[in-house]
């Protein structure tokens, strides 16, 4: 008996795993050639499976700016915010952020992660209740589970669903809280946040948003899904994150709410760690500011998105259900999913692999990222890599599950 016991069924998935080539879950990116290319073992790949949306990780922007912030305010700030380490980047990212997103006050938090799982599990105690979308990210499940809250998960994208269990809880909806994505992470769709507000108003409930993958992608500011779909002053919470759009690393929350600045004494991953470096919170600045400088970057995005959806749906894979910088190509077993994740890689694309419990309806995928800084050459190479993976007598039909 041994308290690693319980892990032995991890070992024996990694092994089978292995059996197929690569550990798709070890792979170290040995050198960085730009935003989109990377050597990894020993070889060139184009990277499409990075959050890199926009492709600012090598904007000489955001590398000058760090630069600056790392030479005049040093490696780390050893401290968390309460104490000595909030510097006035985190205060001045604070200000952008809420000047951008219309509010009066933004939180920053060190990661993402911490900003979604702090804020729901503080929000949100005893007697309150939780409408979570059941595809939603690790982050706003353990912010649920941490808080004590009651929460009860509505099928995914599923309006009626959502307004069933509101109508079940009588009084209470007036206190509850609505947590939905603006994209979700792994199929590339968006929440239907227009008739998600209908409801919200209907119950006086509130919401929470989580644009980790559509802020600097949605709306014709870069707003994210509540900006698109025209609700931003209904949305209660919005989160994020700096480290997908914005090439940082970081997170964020902000509210249209007054009492909201109050979270900051309660909020425990806010408390108890230690702020964020001098040099990301000044790429996170400087990338946002691009953001709201240079639309085209989004305008190139989509091109790019559109081409690598049209392309795979083409070749017959099935998709995600709309096309978005997330391009899930969804498989009917784990072992097709692992051989082709193996086999674009040998073909120099890296793309993610997604097995379940990761992976929504147990289902297995791979999930291709498009950024802006892919070149027409390397969304290409990208497209005919799948190709020759329907080709190699893999067909198409191996990818299909019955999703909807
Ligand atoms: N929310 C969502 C929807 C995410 O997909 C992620 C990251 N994958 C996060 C939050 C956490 O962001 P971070 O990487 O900054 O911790």
């Amino acid at each position: 008996m041994s308290i690693f016991d319980k892990f032995q069924p991890i070992a024996a998935t990694l092994q089978r795993l292995l059996q197929s080539g690569e550990s798709p879950f070890g792979v170290v990116t040995e050198e960085l050639l730009s935003a989109t290319e990377g050597v990894i073992n020993g070889k060139i790949v184009i990277l499409a499976g990075t959050n890199n949306y926009l492709g600012l990780t090598f904007a000489p922007e955001c590398i000058e700016a760090a630069k600056k912030a790392l030479e005049s305010e040093g490696t780390g700030t050893t401290g968390s915010r309460m104490a000595n380490g909030t510097y006035s980047g985190h205060v001045n990212l604070e200000r952008e952020l809420a000047d951008f997103l219309g509010t009066d006050s933004a939180i920053v938090f060190t990661t993402g992660y911490q900003a979604t799982m702090g804020v729901v599990s503080t929000l949100m105690g005893q007697g309150d209740v939780i409408l979570l979308d059941a595809d939603s990210h690790a982050s706003i499940y353990d912010g649920s589970l941490r808080g004590g809250a009651e929460f009860l998960r509505f099928r995914h994208n599923n309006v009626g669903d959502l307004e069933r269990r509101l109508s079940g809880l009588g009084e209470r909806a007036s206190k509850a809280l609505i947590v939905v994505e603006g994209i979700y992470s792994m199929l590339g769709d968006r929440a239907p946040l227009r008739e998600i507000v209908e409801i919200k108003r209907r119950y006086g409930s509130y919401l929470l948003v989580d644009e980790a993958h559509s802020m600097g992608v949605l709306g014709e500011h870069g707003r994210g899904l509540a900006e698109e779909a025209g609700v931003e002053d209904e949305v209660d919470f919005i989160v994020g994150t700096f480290s997908k759009s914005l090439g940082s690393v970081g997170g964020f929350c902000v509210s249209r709410h007054p009492e909201f600045e109050l979270l900051r004494y309660s909020i425990r991953p806010y408390i108890f760690t230690a702020s964020s470096t001098p040099a990301t919170i000044a790429s996170a600045r400087a990338a946002l500011a691009m953001v709201r400088r240079h639309p085209e970057i989004r305008t190139k995005l989509w091109e790019n998105a559109h081409r690598v959806y049209d392309g795979l749906k083409d070749l017959g894979f099935k998709v995600g259900p709309e096309a978005s910088p997330v391009i899930a190509t969804l498989m009917d077993n784990r072992e097709h999913a692992v051989t082709a994740w193996n086999k674009l890689l040998s073909m120099g694309v890296y793309v993610n692999l997604v097995l379940p419990p990761a992976a929504p309806k147990s289902s297995s995928l791979l999930r291709c990222s498009v950024s802006a800084a892919h070149t027409p050459e390397q969304i290409d190479r990208i497209i005919e890599a799948y190709a020759v993976l329907v080709e190699k007598g893999d067909s198409a039909e191996n990818y299909k599950v019955a999703i909807t």
